[in-house]
This record gives structure tokens, sequence and C-alpha cells, in this order.
């Protein structure tokens, strides 16, 4: 079969399209023909490559896909041939405190299908049981691959980590991106005041449409400055910071007092400097988030199914051209989600 590829890790040039062998099917996998994958910024990282993870070259990254059902393992009781799934890329061992707590995004070995094992941006892949949900008939494929990662993550940041309520303020810093264009959609199905923040005109458009109250054009402004001008300096109760080096003392001066900053990536970077003095005297709470447990996986996404929540897709490309799915990513092109095919779906 075909699939997505790179023998080592470097800039876009390591990316292959290639022959690999069938994938072995475990007791408690689903072989899944993928339909469409998507793309998340944990893509660009993983290629890079991180410090502490080692991968088995030649990887197959992707942690986001959609597809039908074409085998299940012995001990697979859940789905059969035909279904319709998506994957839910944390793997979790089910047995540590934080597991037996309900908390497997918390777990002590947690892994990102695509990040730390063999991902899912090929023909067919090979994936537990318990990393599939259900896709209803009605849901197109870009949307059932494009949904999963961000939107769970979106949701656990504020439903969860932030806790927002309905009258709050929550900025979304890079609305254009996969998590702020569901984190734009989810503060705004909680009740909030939304604050979004972007680089066009275009985008800005996009992500009031979205349910945007007030939109920001960053590179015209300083956003921090324009947040406490727009709030009679007060500052807003909530921010969603994915960003990283590159925002994050505007984002902490963006906050009204007691309020909490959430974050969940660090796209420019991952040591900012800290104002000390700003968070314990403004008391401020800094959450960090990471996916989601399967039960706010499976209640962002039957938002998505239903259509309370639109997925943007800003490009839907062959796997075989992955290469320029990354581009997009990096150069912050566009406005919502890069989606993959494999090459013989667009046939
Ligand atoms: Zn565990």
């Amino acid at each position: 079969m075909q699939a997505v590829t790179f023998d080592g890790h470097g800039g876009t040039g390591v990316i292959d399209y290639r022959t690999v062998p069938e994938p072995d099917l475990g007791a408690d996998d689903v072989l899944v023909d993928v339909r469409a994958g998507a793309l998340n910024h944990l893509d660009v990282w993983t290629r890079r490559g991180m410090p502490g993870i080692d991968l088995s070259m030649p990887h197959v990254p992707g942690s986001d896909a959609a597809g039908v059902v074409s085998a299940v393992g012995a001990s697979v009781t859940r789905f059969e041939p035909g279904d319709r799934v998506a994957v839910l890329a944390g793997v979790s061992c089910g047995q540590c405190e934080f597991c037996r707590h309900g908390e497997p995004a918390l777990c002590a070995s947690f892994r990102v299908l695509g990040e730390h094992v063999p991902g899912v941006h090929s023909e067919r892949a090979a994936v537990p049981a318990d990393n599939l949900i259900a896709v209803p008939e009605h849901v197109d494929w870009e949307t059932a691959a494009a949904a999963p990662l961000v939107f769970q993550t979106a949701w656990r940041m504020l439903n969860t980590r932030a806790d927002v309520s309905p009258g709050e303020s929550v900025l979304v810093l890079g609305a254009s991106g996969g998590v702020g264009h569901a984190a734009v959609q989810i503060a705004a199905h909680a009740g909030a005041e939304v604050f979004a923040t972007a680089s066009t005109e275009q985008k800005l458009q996009y992500a009031a449409e979205l349910g945007a109250d007030h939109v920001v054009n960053y590179t015209e402004t300083n956003f921090a400055d324009e947040i406490r001008a727009r709030t009679g300096k007060r500052g807003v109760d909530v921010v969603v910071d994915h960003v990283g080096e590159a925002t994050w003392d505007d984002s902490l001066r963006s906050l009204a007092k007691g309020g909490r900053l959430v974050t969940c990536g660090a796209t420019t970077g991952g040591r900012p400097e800290t104002n000390v003095q700003r968070v314990f005297w403004n008391q401020l709470d800094i959450l960090g988030s990471t996916m989601a447990t399967p039960g706010e996986a499976d209640a962002a996404l039957e938002h998505v199914w239903d259509g309370t929540f639109d997925v943007r897709i800003r490009d839907v490309l062959p796997m075989g051209e992955t290469a320029r799915a990354h581009e997009l990513l990096e150069n912050r092109e566009g406005f919502g989600k890069v989606v993959v095919k494999p090459d013989n779906e667009l046939d």
C-alpha cells in the first residue's frame, strides 16, 4: 500500500509517499480504509524531530484520519466491516492511576498516533478500537478527518481546563489555525464574549463568521494593548494560546486580574520569559492542556456531526503532496484545516 513516510528528520524534503508493507492487524485493532487525513502542527514538529522522541524509521506520520472499517481483530466487538470511523489519536495504558481516575490524557505513558508511534496517513491503517469514534452517514470525509484532534483539544482547553462560563470574555490567538478556529466556536457556544486575533482581514472575517464578537489584526497593532483598550484596561478572563514564545508576554498582559491562560502548544517556541510579578500580583492561572478524554472528544465531535461547529477546510491535497501541506501550516497560509487524501482517492 502507499503511505506518507520519512526516513529521517529535517525540512519538507524528507517527506515521501511510497509503497510500504500492509499493516499488521492485532487482536484489539481495526483495519481502516483511509478516505481522508488531516494535518496538525504536531506533524511539522514530528517531521523536524523533537528531543526525547526517538522514532523508528521509516516513520508514517499523521494523527487525524477517517475512513471505512475493512477488517477487525479477534477481540473487537464495537466495530464491524463497513462502519464509518474517525481516529482519536491519544493512546493511554488504561492501567495507571491517571487512567483509572478517568484522565487518560494524563496517562504516565501517554502517546499520540503519528507523533510517538506510527500514524495514519496511508491507504490503510491498523488502529486500536479504543482510538476510533463512529462517524454518521451524513458527515463528509474531509470534516470527519479534520475535526477530531483540534476540536477535542479546544473543547478540553475551554470547557474543562479554563471552565469558561457564560458572560466571560475569551481571547483566542491565531484564530485561523485548526485549534484557533475550533476555540472561537467552542468559546462562543459556551456563551463567552469572544475576541480573536489573526494576520489578515480575510482571516478576521472568517473568525467573525464563526462567532468572534471582536477581531484584532495582530500585524497592525499590539494585541495586548488593543485588548486592554477595548476592555477599559480590564483585560479578558481567559486567553487561549497555542503560539508560545511570540505571544506569551502579551497573552499574560491581556488577562484581567484572576484571569486564566490556557496553552496547548508553542508553535513559535517553548521558552518565553515570564514576568512573575504579573502572575502573582494579578493572581493569574496558567493552565496546560493536551488532547482530551474520550468523553470530551465525544462531546466535541457530537457538536461537529450535528452542525453546531463548522470545520473549515483550507485545502485538500493528495497525500503525495504532503510536503506542500506542511508548507501551508508553516507559512500560516489560509484558514482552517489542511486535508490530505490517498492519491488513489483523488483519481
Ligand atoms: Zn495510563
